[in-house]
């Protein structure tokens, strides 16, 4: 019979952490676990947020029937876009490190939970990327978080918008008329039958300038959804 070495699973791991160590994704840090992605430090920096707001002017509103500016929906951001976020959202996005999706999940989960929002009846769907971007990323990061808030809450999930413009990156217009209309017409509906006098939940990384998740929203209006919480990793 023929004789193999075999190297014990935690030799294996020792070699496997020498050859790349587990580092914090945001400082650099050497950390034990690279499935934990952050060290302890930066972890704690996160703070989770819970109020809704305009998404206008940022002012913080005392439920989802509440207006402040006219809009189309209400923002429910997670946290601020301050360190770690910023690098999370990267490596998630970028790097393709896919179970960075479970913490930041996590954090959209808790700000909803907290949020006081009731949640039957409502319907999470996801900003859609366009069919070559998704193609080359393999996921939708955003359809990520969605799958997971649907799941926790027991709510349906549905594609119930596509991107039908492939426009040039958001980061890199300069204001928010630029973002406006870079954005426009980029939506269209999947399936307007699943639109029409529902309550949705939108889920987004990131909101900047709000310009996606007004043009995303004006769609899903004009197909007569009846109210939009736009849920967030962080608004920039
Ligand atoms: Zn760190
Ligand atoms: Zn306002």
């Amino acid at each position: 019979m023929e004789k193999t070495k075999k190297i014990t699973s935690s030799i294996w791991k020792l070699a496997w952490d020498i050859i790349f160590p587990p580092i914090c994704v945001n400082c650099g840090t050497d950390i034990e676990d690279q499935s934990k992605f952050l060290c302890q430090n930066c972890f704690d920096e996160i703070q989770i947020l819970s109020a809704l707001r305009c998404p206008e002017c940022g002012a913080r509103l005392a439920n989802s029937d509440s207006a402040c500016h006219k809009s189309n929906y209400v923002l429910a951001p997670a946290s601020k876009f301050f360190p770690p976020i910023p690098a999370l959202i990267h490596n998630f996005k970028y790097k393709e490190l896919i179970k960075i999706g479970d913490i930041l999940s996590a954090m959209v989960i808790v700000c909803l939970k907290n949020s006081g929002i009731e949640l039957k009846d409502f319907v999470v769907t996801q900003i859609p990327l366009y069919p070559t971007k998704l193609r080359k990323r393999g996921f939708n990061q955003s359809e990520v978080m969605a799958k997971s808030v649907a799941n926790y809450f027991s709510l349906p999930q549905e594609n119930l918008l596509q991107r039908v413009k492939n426009n040039p990156q958001q980061a890199k217009q300069k204001d928010f008329s630029n973002r406006k209309e870079n954005v426009k017409n980029c939506f269209q509906s999947l399936n307007s039958q699943k639109i029409a006098g529902k309550k949705i939940i939108l889920v987004d990384d990131v909101s900047t300038s709000g310009a996606t998740l007004f043009e995303a929203s004006r769609v899903l209006k004009k197909y007569g959804a009846k109210k939009i919480i736009a849920l967030v990793v962080a608004k920039a």
